[in-house]
């Protein structure tokens, strides 16, 4: 089995990370390899699906050039400090450099006991490594940056939740696996020449640009903020509310990582909860840019000692945020309705839509899918206007649109490539997994995972994946399920 990896991580001292075996596994069985990453990892996808590869992929055989570790991590679970997480279920095989030239972590997650498994067991349930699965391809499939998913693979052995579960991993893909709660590891250990090696590590492979900035520490601060500024934007574009954005799931790199209880919105609803363990709302769907700034003060605390004599520079990088938010959440909502250029009352017109989207309870990515078909006013008029419930009002806001809407060249081809048709919905997801454990029903899986995977086109063989829930398919709550 050939995996052409070039471990860096690996050199950073052995106080980073615990480095581990292979762990035998009882009866692994592939149930998806995904071979067009695998190809742009530069890994025979072939290869990969054999018996050896299944092995590799399972953990169970550490092919060459591998150096499987868990990596330590801290982080703030819901507001509150815990000084060591680390992999507790994940071990991290290694690094390749894709035909791309992009630098990826290729991780096993639900790969067995590591030095960080506290209390757990070390293993994933299939139910959350097939919705990973889907919805990490999905968000790179409408283009939010995301881990991915390189494979599937069932163990054959039980875990125990709180029912007996078949168990499988999820060989996992990220660009890397540094999270703000690694800088807090560290910060918490007072280890400032730690943070400094994290530092130096994560500006060389993610913000090559800051190094040679005045203050490279500043810039690298900066870059992490407006990367992640814009992340949140899109989750919020695309109706994804993540659910437990604690600072060990806020990635440096800027990508969407680890999926638990995550959901998409059905009906727009800006205060929408789905985690069973969110009482809070603290990330609810509208709460997220602020919660991701909580997060994002925690790390510019860890990287005080950097910067340097200017007291103030953690606080003048952290006031980028909202702006730089704000630009790209709004920009892109303009896009949303057909609008490339800005103008006077724009930023009205995207408000009083939504505010009559939550007053209607209307589907938040039908509600703009059909918008597309509704620029010129006779076609596709009545199909956005039954998806509310006060039809005077959508009128009164479509006449505003399309007075706006004449200063734009063809909107509707525009509007298409920002608004999904397909996303994986809660009620679609929840049956796919339910087919997959109870059923070992893998189809549904398959199905969805192509229909999301093709999320802009117009398709009628997959038009029933467009379609929101009925109320009495509708998904209120998500669990963790680790
Ligand atoms: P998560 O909520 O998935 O972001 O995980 C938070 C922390 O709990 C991380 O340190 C994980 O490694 C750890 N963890 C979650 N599930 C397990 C498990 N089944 N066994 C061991 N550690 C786990
Ligand atoms: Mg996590």
């Amino acid at each position: 089995m050939h995996i052409p990896f070039d471990n860096t991580y690996s050199r950073l001292p052995d106080r980073f990370y615990a480095r581990l075996g292979p762990a035998a596994v009882a009866a692994p069985r592939l149930i998806r390899l995904n071979a067009a990453l695998a190809g742009q990892l530069g890994i025979d996808p072939v290869e990969l699906a054999s018996p050896d590869g299944v092995a590799v992929l399972a953990g169970a055989s550490v092919p060459a050039g591998a150096d499987p570790m868990a990596l330590a991590y801290a982080g703030h679970q819901f507001g509150n400090f815990v000084p060591r997480l680390g992999d507790g279920r994940a071990k991290l095989l290694g690094e390749v450099v894709g035909i791309d030239g992009m630098r990826r972590d290729i991780q096993l997650k639900g790969s067995g006991p590591t030095p960080f498994s506290r209390q757990g067991d070390g293993r994933a349930a299939l139910g959350p490594v097939l919705r990973e699965y889907l919805i990490s391809e999905a968000m790179a499939a409408l283009g939010v940056p995301s881990t991915r998913a390189l494979a599937a693979v069932a163990t054959g052995e039980p875990v125990w939740r709180e029912t007996k579960l078949p168990g499988a991993i999820l060989v996992r893909v990220a660009a890397s696996h540094i999270r703000v709660g690694t800088f807090q590891y560290f910060a918490a250990r007072e280890d400032t020449d730690g943070i400094r090696l994290l530092a130096d590590y994560a500006i060389a492979r993610h913000y090559p640009d800051a190094a040679s900035a005045p203050n490279p520490y500043r810039a690298f601060l900066d870059a992490v903020i407006a990367r992640q500024a814009d992340l949140i934007a899109q989750w919020l574009l695309v109706g994804f509310v993540h659910g437990v954005m604690n600072t060990d799931n806020c990635s440096i790199a800027g990508e969407t990582i680890d999926y638990g209880p995550c959901a998409f919105l059905d009906s727009y609803d800006p205060g929408a909860v789905f985690s069973s363990i969110d009482h809070q709302g603290r990330y609810a769907y509208a709460n997220q840019p602020r919660a991701v700034l909580w997060n994002l003060a925690r790390l510019a605390e860890c990287l005080v000692p950097l910067l340097g004599e200017d007291d103030d520079s953690a606080n003048a990088a952290l006031g980028t945020f909202a702006p730089r938010f704000q630009t790209r959440y709004f920009g892109g909502l303009r896009q949303k309705i057909g609008l490339q250029t800005e103008r006077e009352g724009d930023g009205s017109l995207t408000q009083d839509l939504l505010k009559l989207m939550a007053t209607d309870n209307t589907d938040f990515t039908l509600t703009f899918r059909r918008l597309c078909d509704a620029c010129d006013g006779r076609v596709g008029d009545a199909a956005v206007r039954v998806l509310f419930k006060d039809f005077a009002a959508y009128d009164a806001w479509a006449s505003r649109w399309r007075e706006r809407l004449a200063f734009e060249a063809e909107p509707a081809v525009a509007m298409r490539t920002v608004n999904p048709a397909v996303i994986p919905r809660n009620h679609l997801v929840e049956a796919a997994i339910n087919a997959a454990v109870d059923r070992d029903d893998f189809q549904p899986f398959e199905d969805l995972l192509g229909a999301a995977g093709q999320p802009f086109r117009d398709d009628p063989a997959t038009e029933r994946y467009t379609l929101p829930p009925r109320d009495d398919q509708r998904v209120l709550q998500t669990f963790c399920g680790t």
